[in-house]
């Protein structure tokens, strides 16, 4: 069967929507044209959406096969840091086909964490600290069909980790500690950081 490759700008699905609490399919043909529909619709939105963004799932957007988007935050922070030119798009946003999480550290770090499908704009946006392995290595296949093995660590740890539970059809909010108290609205967060310069202690 023919079907054509295209690229869209998606409406990012907002928790409730079943798809988002259901694991996704592994990809057996990474050369199929809804493989390439789905990873340029997965960058397309990322690019449109890039100050929220750090990361999106097929499933977020409507589909059902394991392959993300990972903002490589690792890279920026390193490009900021040399005040070299900023990373090239293909280079920020790391397409990942069928991704495994091969070893992850004992030691844990938490960041404050939201997802762009809580919340449909920045004020609507729900934040809450998340616990995960400070340190993983994962496998995975590239947008040009290589496989690759990586090992990211703090932050750029959490977005990979955030991004494979939605894989598995998990959301962020199920892993925040007592979420009555943890769980922030934009706004007041915001508000919050400018008067104390640091995220509120975890209740
Ligand atoms: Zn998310």
């Amino acid at each position: 069967m023919f079907h054509k490759v295209s690229r869209m700008i998606k409406d990012v699905l907002q928790i409730g929507e079943p798809i988002l609490e259901k694991p996704t399919k592994e990809v057996t043909d990474i050369s199929s044209s809804e493989v390439k529909t789905i990873i340029n619709d997965l960058v397309d939105t990322c690019i449109a959406m890039s100050e929220r963004s750090a990361g999106l799932s097929s499933n977020q957007i409507g589909y059902d096969l394991r392959i993300c988007v990972c903002r490589r935050t690792d890279l920026e922070d390193q490009s900021n840091r040399e005040s070299s030119s900023a990373v090239d798009d293909k280079t920020l946003w790391e397409v990942m086909i069928n991704p495994e999480i091969t070893k992850a550290s004992k030691d844990e770090s938490a960041y404050w964490e939201g997802c762009l499908s809580i919340g449909e704009t920045e004020k609507d946006t729900i934040w809450g600290p998340v616990w995960r392995p400070d340190t993983i290595t994962l496998i995975y296949t590239n947008r040009e069909g290589e496989k690759k093995e990586l090992e990211a660590t703090d932050f750029f740890s959490h977005v990979v980790q955030h991004e494979l539970d939605h894989l598995d059809g998990v959301l962020f909010i199920s892993k925040v500690p007592n979420p009555e108290k943890n769980l922030w609205k934009s706004p007041r967060l915001n508000e919050f950081l400018e008067k104390n310069k640091e995220f509120p202690p975890v209740a």
